[in-house]
């Protein structure tokens, strides 16, 4: 299905092609189990002879259809399904580093993967590495250890909206025999697929636009298929030699193209667990079913926030790859010419009191923690996510005392700008 079809076809139809007089509707398949005729037809299974479902911890029938959507709509070989973006994150890491083992990320990610990859997994005996994204490809390369087994960015940034040059990070990523990581959580294979220009992995917080309704937390890996692990194969032991746990297979000659996200389900789920549940994700494909509708709205109505907000005399800046002249302007255009994703940030004239106080007077746009679903909303990191840190702490982490971030639904704009301009006067 995956390459027949355009993407609005495979985010209404992908993943799950019913039989005759089968459910027309991806079926919750809420079963922790499933039942087998013969001791020998489960033995298979625990040796991952055979392909088959026994325990939902590991895969579930409504599970695999959503993630064989997103798959396709990457262009991927496989995905899987996580309980949410941050355990999909750690998986997509933890799968091929182990303790002793560096990776590289850009500096520009979301704060919880950020605490996930400098604190915890540093803890677990992982280092990383932060670099400039911007910087050269040169300056990146020195970051670079014998031990070093990965390169992570975030197509988009969360919440400092910078744009990753993907076909870079790809060629620093490859020249090092490692694969590139990218959280393409904020644009969506709608408006970016990471794989077209050279992304070996790609991630998602499928909480955010992909379930684009605000109800169910999760994750996804999707596997390119592209990356040779065995021409590095002394840089990835877990996928090239004998996994002990399943009497000596060797995920790279068992399952080729599959042998990464094969590995992340077999080894990764039955051990740590972290599985979506049936029921988020049957709500997931709801989502993604008019992912290619909303998508667009909200480019369209973050574009006419930015715009009003850029000519508003209240606001002391804007931050919005859509406008011509931000710094990621030229980038967004090349990796997203139709639309980045809804999300905005701004300051305005008078610093954080300011800020609250305009944030106090919406009616509209609710202030929530949440970004990227259908309705508008806002939140202010000075006061909310980062509020343990100073103002000098705060410029250090990149996040401005008066950044508002401002997640632009798919109401009418008019009524959205309206809101703003009250709440600006009031
Ligand atoms: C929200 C988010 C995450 C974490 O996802 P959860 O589903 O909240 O665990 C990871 N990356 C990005 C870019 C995000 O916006």
């Amino acid at each position: 299905m995956a390459k027949q079809f355009k993407p609005e076809t495979l985010c209404v139809q992908a993943g799950w092609s019913p039989k005759k007089g089968e459910p027309r509707v991806l079926p919750i398949y809420q079963s922790t189990t499933f039942k087998y005729d013969t001791s020998e037809q489960m033995a298979r299974l625990f040796d991952l002879e055979d392909s088959g479902y026994f325990y939902t911890r590991l895969q579930n029938p409504t599970n695999d259809a959503v993630a064989a959507k997103i798959a396709a709509l990457e262009g991927g070989v496989g995905a899987m399904l996580t309980s949410s973006g941050q355990a999909a994150n750690f998986y997509a890491v933890f799968n091929i580093c182990q303790a002793g083992d560096h990776f590289v990320c850009s500096s520009a990610i979301y704060g919880g993967t950020f605490n996930l990859f400098n604190v915890t997994m540093k803890k677990l005996g992982i280092d990383v590495t932060f670099v400039n994204p911007d910087d050269s490809e040169e300056e990146i390369a020195k970051a670079f250890r014998p031990n070093t087994k990965a390169l992570f960015g975030e197509t988009i940034s969360n919440p400092a909206l910078e744009v990753l040059d993907i076909e870079k990070f790809a060629r620093i990523a490859h020249s090092h025999g490692v694969p590139l990581i990218v959280d393409n959580t904020f644009p969506t294979p709608i408006n970016c697929r990471p794989f077209e220009w050279g992304a070996d992995i790609v991630v998602h917080s499928t909480t955010k636009y992909m379930d684009g309704h605000a109800t169910s937390v999760g994750g996804a890996i999707v596997d390119s298929g592209n990356f040779d692990w065995d021409a590095h194969a002394e840089k990835f032991p877990g996928l090239c030699t004998p996994d002990e746990s399943y009497h000596g297979l060797t995920y790279t000659k068992a399952f080729g193209k599959m042998a990464y996200i094969t590995k992340a389900t077999a080894q990764l789920m039955r051990d740590l667990g972290s599985i979506q549940s049936p029921m988020n994700a049957f709500l997931l494909n709801l989502g993604l079913e008019t992912l290619h509708l909303r998508m667009p709205q909200h480019c369209k109505n973050a574009q006419r926030v930015a715009e009003y907000l850029q000519k508003n005399d209240k606001v002391a800046w804007v931050n919005y790859c859509g406008l011509p002249g931000n710094k990621y302007y030229e980038l967004a255009q090349k990796y997203m010419p139709n639309g980045s994703c809804g999300v905005i940030s701004f300051g305005l004239k008078g610093g954080r009191e300011v800020a609250i106080r305009f944030m106090d007077h919406l009616k509209l746009v609710a202030i929530v923690t949440h970004v990227a679903d259908a309705r508008t909303c806002v939140l202010h990191p000075a006061s909310h996510t980062h509020r343990q840190l100073t103002d000098e702490q705060l410029i250090e982490a990149g996040v401005r005392p008066d950044l508002i971030r401002f997640s632009v639904g798919i109401e009418n704009a008019e009524d959205i700008i309206a809101d703003i301009e009250q709440a600006l006067n009031a």
